[in-house]
C-alpha cells in the first residue's frame, strides 16, 4: 500500500513490530508513521553511554505521546569500548563539516541495536523491526545503507526460530530514501512535535541542541528545505 504523504508503508493491521527509538526526529517519525499505519509498536531505546543521554528521557516521552504499545530502555554500555565522539568524552564532536566517516560513528551500533531488537521481536512473536535509518541526508555511517539493512535481514532469517519456521523477519526502514526535508514534512504530518525530539550529538541537560554539530546542521537544513518553521530548541 502507499501511505499518506507518498510514504509506502505496509498496513500493520494490528501486527506487532519492534521500533528502534533513539529520541531523535528520525526515529520518532518512524514510530509515528508505523503507529499510523496500524502497527502495534514496541519501542526500544538504549542507554549506551552516549554523551547525549538526555535523549533517553525524550524517547520515554515520545513512546508515550506517539502511542507505542510498550517501551523498553536497555542499558548497554558501549562506552566500555569508546572509539566514538558519542561514547568517549576525550573525542570532541566535530562542529564543522568533515570528510569520510565522521568520529560520531559508533562502531557497529546499528548491528548491536538491531540484534537486541531481533531478540525482543522473537519473544513478542513479532516479525517486523522498524529503524529510522536514512541514506540520503545522512552522516556517512556504513550501518545506515540499504545494502547493510538487507544483509541484516538475511542474517535475521537464518538466525532465528521464526525465520527457520517460515515466518519471514523484515527490517523496515521507511525513511531510508527520504531527504531530510521530506522527513520533516512527514514528522509534522504524523503529529510529531519536533521540539520534543533530541537529535543533537551534544545536547545540553535540557535537551537543547548545539546548532553546530553535523546532526543539528542536517536537521536545520531539513526545516529550511521543507519551508517549515524550525521549532527545535537550541541552547543560547
Ligand atoms: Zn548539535
Amino acid at each position: 500500500m502507499s501511505g499518506q504523504g507518498g510514504l509506502p508503508l505496509e498496513a500493520g493491521s494490528g501486527r506487532r513490530a519492534v521500533v528502534l527509538l533513539s529520541g531523535g526526529l528520525d526515529s520518532a517519525t518512524t514510530l509515528a508513521a508505523a503507529v499510523r499505519a496500524g502497527w502495534a509498536c514496541y519501542a526500544l531505546s538504549f542507554d549506551y553511554g552516549q554523551r547525549h543521554g538526555v535523549e533517553i528521557e525524550a524517547a520515554r516521552r515520545l513512546a508515550s505521546a506517539l502511542g507505542a504499545a510498550a517501551h523498553r530502555v536497555v542499558r548497554l554500555d558501549l562506552a566500555v569500548f569508546g572509539g566514538s565522539a558519542l561514547t568517549d568524552p576525550a573525542i570532541a564532536v566535530p562542529e564543522t563539516p568533515g570528510e569520510g566517516i565522521p568520529v560520531t560513528y559508533v562502531p557497529a551500533r546499528n548491528t548491536v541495536f538491531l540484534s537486541m531488537a531481533l531478540a525482543w521481536a522473537e519473544t513478542l512473536d513479532a516479525h517486523d523491526i522498524f529503524i529510522g535509518a536514512n541514506a540520503v541526508d545522512y552522516s556517512g555511517y556504513p550501518d545506515c545503507r540499504p545494502d547493510y539493512l538487507a544483509a541484516f535481514e538475511a542474517m535475521a532469517n537464518l538466525a532465528t526460530r521464526a525465520g527457520v519456521e517460515g515466518s519471514r523477519i523484515r527490517i523496515r526502514a521507511p525513511l531510508v530514501d527520504l531527504a531530510k526535508a521530506e522527513i520533516v514534512r512527514l514528522a509534522i504530518e504524523c503529529g510529531v512535535d519536533p521540539a520534543t525530539t533530541v537529535s543533537c550529538y551534544q545536547a545540553d541537560a535540557a535537551g537543547r541542541g548545539c546548532g553546530v554539530c553535523d546532526s543539528c546542521r542536517l536537521r536545520a537544513r531539513g526545516f529550511v528545505d521543507a519551508g517549515l518553521p524550525d521549532t527545535t530548541r537550541y541552547a543560547p
